[in-house]
């Protein structure tokens, strides 16, 4: 009986699974899943059927709490919004949410404080990882983007904020459970999407699971040594691995091989990576997504236009359907490879461990909101 374990990092058969004692069936499971994440609601009180003893040994063993939001930033150039997230150890993380069409909310979100892995274009890599998040920390920050935005639904998550989601891959598996759940965010599996720069083995396992969540290899080159000066963890995976492995992952799934395409002036629009593409995924179908570079330190540049349309060509030359991607928010470092945590002081601050004095009680008490802290949030400016 843990006093760590946290409802909302539950689904409604791992919540009738952990204590055999309280007899917990799936349909009382089901009522307080639905009431933590479906409803985002604290307290149990009144869930059918849940009987007073019940409620007082929940209340010893488990916790509902939430993460604190200590930053929102809204995008003057488009209607993204950044939200920045301090847990109860002082770590921090953050969240964009995506304006769709229609009009809907998709919420990229992070997997882990911070990222290992160090990819040459991104800043999260600059932080260096502080820990994997847990699965409610996950499930939160689609909640808060639901909870502030009532205005529009979420109908999308994406696995594309910081961290490399296979380096948590439990964690989450459970997240994207929860919030497919039909008590828990109700988002379509088939609108859960799952990116990753390639962990091979996590990629075998997640074919071989039959998991129900779009699968993207953010892949930006084709060859193997010039990938593995991008993404370092490319030294340990090679491309033809991660490439036969995401073929199999397509066959399993009946779909195309997904894949994402950071574009940089003069690294990775030729026609011999075009080329390249089409040799690894022959007889495929590929989508290939493409997105500009984002890099605030001004190594890498998104391509020229010509340089942009010639890269075209040669992909549909060779076979490969593709799709140009905005990335906004870059105003407030929330576009693709910008999150690092700027607003409180980025690599400092995570090289602090737990941000120093700042690190603190974000998150308390059982079943209560710890929410307030005495900070005084800024409103959100309208959206455009
Ligand atoms: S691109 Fe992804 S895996 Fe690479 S450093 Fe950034 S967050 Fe980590």
């Amino acid at each position: 009986m843990s006093p760590g374990v946290h409802l909302r990092s539950q689904t409604p058969t791992s919540l009738a699974a952990l204590w055999p004692d309280l007899r917990l069936d799936e349909h009382l499971s089901r009522r307080i899943v639905s009431r933590v994440v479906g409803e985002d609601r604290d307290d149990l009180e009144d869930v059918r059927g849940l009987s007073r003893r019940m409620l007082e040994a929940l209340g010893a063993r488990a916790r509902a709490t939430r993460l604190q939001v200590i930053d929102r930033r809204a995008s003057r150039i488009d209607p993204f919004v950044k939200y920045l997230f301090r847990a109860a150890d002082g770590r921090v993380f953050e969240t964009v949410r995506i304006p769709l069409e229609r009009p809907r909310w998709s919420v990229c979100v992070s997997s882990q404080a911070g990222c290992a892995l160090g990819c040459a274009f991104c800043e999260t890599g600059r932080l260096g990882l502080a820990r994997d998040l847990e699965p409610w920390e996950i499930v939160e920050q689609v909640l808060t983007v639901r909870r502030e935005g009532p205005e529009r639904p979420v109908t999308g998550v994406v696995f594309q904020g910081q961290g490399e989601p296979f380096q948590n891959y439990d964690s989450v598996i459970r997240a994207a459970e929860i919030l497919r759940d039909p008590c828990g965010a109700r988002i379509g599996g088939d609108r859960i999407t799952i990116s990753t720069v390639g962990v091979l083995p996590m990629i075998e396992r997640y074919t071989a699971e039959g998991h129900p969540y779009r699968l993207i290899l953010s892949l930006t080159s084709a060859f193997q040594e010039k990938r593995a000066g991008l993404v370092p963890l490319a030294r340990r995976y090679p491309v033809d691995a991660l490439a036969a492995a995401m073929r199999r992952h397509a066959q399993r799934r009946g779909g195309p091989v997904n894949l994402a395409w950071v574009s940089m002036a003069g690294v990775n629009t030729g026609a011999d990576e075009a080329r390249e593409l089409g040799r690894l995924f022959a007889g495929m179908k590929v989508r290939l997504s493409i997105i500009d570079v984002n890099d605030p330190r001004g190594r890498f540049h998104p391509p020229a236009e010509a340089e942009r349309k010639a890269f075209f060509s040669a992909l549909a030359e060779n076979g490969i359907g593709f799709v140009r991607r905005y990335s906004g928010g870059a105003d407030i470092h929330a576009a693709c490879g910008m999150l690092a945590c700027q607003s409180v002081g980025g690599v400092a601050f995570q090289r602090r461990g737990r941000g120093g004095e700042n690190g603190g009680d974000a998150e308390t008490g059982i079943f209560a909101v710890s929410a307030s802290s005495g900070l005084t949030l800024p409103p959100l400016r309208p959206l455009r």
